[in-house]
């Protein structure tokens, strides 16, 4: 049977004011086509999910990367996973402030081990350990969310701790030529988290999984629920169960807020090309390219 490549990508789920639809749009279709690129040139799934996470990480209108929300001492603070469904092999960092593009050391340490998951110093060590680029982390800080930070701080403006609140976490998934899975997500967390706050997107099965005998996911949203769920292992079990992508991120949503109140959106794809996206926040920007048509929506 003829494999048809596929990727779908996220740029967060929160209730994202009406003006920063267009740029969460175009930056989630962009991610979306660099992804297409890798896998029509015969890339695999984790090269795509990776080329889609980076350039997410690199544009500042998301969550990730540069652009990152800041925490309560006006700090960035990066999380990120990547997942290879056809082996089970991950990476993941958290809490790491000297990492431009935190889904590529995540690589670095799923290609490299011997560990899969690493934090802050000791992760930024084993970067730069590996030759990985360490940055000035002031270059991950824009001016947009130093001001929120301070309105914050001021007691105003919107960059509380809440549901619906300035948050853009990314994350791709992605089907290759060769017929295997692959999930990343990336994360600068929620805005004003305590220092040292790890949210559910670098947990592997939380913020992303991938099994080539199940499906890819990657999440978003409420991480201090999403993971008491572990829902993307969950939605990607629903699917190994026969139920379709759709109706299984459907389902984790529904019984995320059923048994923590939370709120959330989630992408999925199985072997077969079936997709599902998903969000019970007022909106979740997505891209996907299949047969080199992009639709991407909010
Ligand atoms: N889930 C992320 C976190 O809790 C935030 C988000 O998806 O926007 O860190």
């Amino acid at each position: 049977m003829e494999i048809r490549p596929i990727i779908v990508v996220h740029g967060g789920a929160w209730n994202i004011p009406p003006e920063e639809h267009p740029p969460h749009i175009e930056g989630c279709r962009r991610a979306a086509l660099r992804g297409w690129e890798v896998l029509v040139s015969g890339g695999s799934a984790l090269d795509a999910v990776e080329a889609a996470v980076r350039l997410m990480e690199d544009d500042p209108t998301f969550d990730a990367g540069k652009g990152s929300c800041l925490n309560a001492v006006g700090e960035v603070e990066l999380d990120a996973i990547v997942m290879d469904g056809e082996t089970l092999r991950m990476g993941a960092v958290a809490a790491v402030r000297r990492v431009a593009n935190p889904v590529s050391l995540a690589r670095l340490l799923m290609e490299k081990g011997p560990h899969t998951f690493l934090v802050g110093s000791g992760a930024e060590e084993y970067a730069r350990y590996h030759g990985f680029p360490l940055i000035d982390p002031r270059e991950l800080i824009v001016d947009r969310e130093r001001e929120r930070w301070e309105a914050w701080r001021n007691g105003q403006g919107m960059y509380a701790t809440n549901l619906f609140g300035p948050q853009g976490t990314v994350g791709a998934v992605a089907l290759d030529l060769r017929g295997n899975l692959a999930a990343a997500t990336s994360t600068g967390g929620r805005p004003g988290k305590w220092p040292g706050r790890v949210g559910d997107s670098p947990l592997v099965g939380c913020g992303a999984y991938a099994d080539n005998m199940t499906a890819a996911a990657s999440a978003t949203g409420d991480g201090e629920a999403l993971m008491r769920i572990v829902a993307t292992k969950s939605a990607c079990d629903l699917v190994g169960q026969g139920v379709h992508p759709q109706e299984a991120a459907r389902r984790v949503l529904a019984l995320l807020e059923a048994r923590t109140g939370g709120y959330g959106g989630l992408i999925l794809l199985d072997r077969e090309g079936r997709v599902g996206i998903a969000h019970t926040t007022p909106h979740m920007a997505w891209a996907m390219v299949r047969d080199g048509v992009v639709q991407a929506g909010i």
